[in-house]
């Protein structure tokens, strides 16, 4: 049995692990299956800030596993309760695309025009013009408007090669502004990891967080102090592990695939 079966709960990453944009991954989600049949709590934590819980859901229905809104927790949803508990029914502006915008709605916030903002929300939109970047760039200079970003993620590896990740809208405002986030809410930060520990209610001893990257996943399970495990069905690979490790630490386990840590059970 490995190791790290004796703990209660998982945290694991989407993209990489258990599928790659539209397909799935077959090891990951067989083994994904494989610990919530013996029993193991599960929760899916997902940098992604253009997908709502309701949209993510269907993708995991797709990749034929059924998981309940509670086992997931999308940058766009964390960032929304973040806000929430920090100030309910906050006035809000968003860069972000309607996924975004769901989760804001649903947590109580009050999305509103720039003018009236008492928060600027950063997240990716595939549809960004100049318009959105001006409304953002005025808040930006306000520097009593509280500014969070969704996640930090520079670019995402979408299936026909890299696309622009959130990275490009906190890039030009810090260029414009000199502003960088007050509050990062996805990995590797503490705060959304912080938020799956308490979903999960078990203390970050009791979990290991798997991923596909070091510097996101690993590093997000190491500022909470909980096990951590690299797997090579995404971004890290044999021919890159090396480089990835000298770069960003070492992780705690290594496997070919999440499948792997449930191999004869
Ligand atoms: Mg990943």
């Amino acid at each position: 049995m490995h190791p790290l079966l004796e703990k209660k709960g998982f945290i694991i990453d989407v993209d990489g692990v258990i599928g790659r944009g539209k397909k799935p991954i077959k090891e990951g989600v067989e083994g994904v299956k494989k610990l919530m049949e013996i029993g193991k709590k599960i929760i899916f934590v997902s940098n992604n800030s253009t997908r709502s819980r309701r949209i993510m859901l269907q993708r995991f229905r797709d990749y034929g596993l059924k998981m309940n809104e509670d086992q997931l927790l999308i940058a766009t949803y964390a960032t929304a309760k973040f806000i929430a508990r920090e100030k309910p029914n906050a006035k809000v502006y968003t860069t972000g695309e309607e996924g975004l915008r769901e989760e804001l709605r649903l947590a109580g916030l009050e999305i509103v025009d720039y003018r009236d903002a008492e928060y600027l929300v950063v997240g990716s939109n595939r549809g960004i013009n100049f318009q959105i970047m001006t409304e953002a760039l005025r808040l930006c200079l306000e520097e009593d408007v509280r500014y969070i970003a969704t996640n930090p993620d520079k670019t995402f590896p979408a299936e026909d090669g890299p696309i622009p990740g959130t990275g490009m809208i906190i890039g030009a405002l810090y260029w414009m502004t000199g502003r960088m986030p007050d509050i990062i809410v996805g990995k590797p930060s503490k705060v959304i990891m912080e938020e799956a520990l308490r979903i999960l209610n078990l203390k970050a001893e009791d979990v290991a967080v798997i991923g596909d990257q070091i510097d996101v996943d690993v590093a997000a399970g190491k500022t909470i102090g909980a096990a951590t495990v690299l797997v090579l069905s995404g971004v890290t690979t044999r021919e890159n592990l090396d480089e990835m490790i000298q770069k960003f630490g070492k992780p705690d386990y290594v496997l070919e695939h999440l499948g792997e840590l449930v191999e004869g059970q």
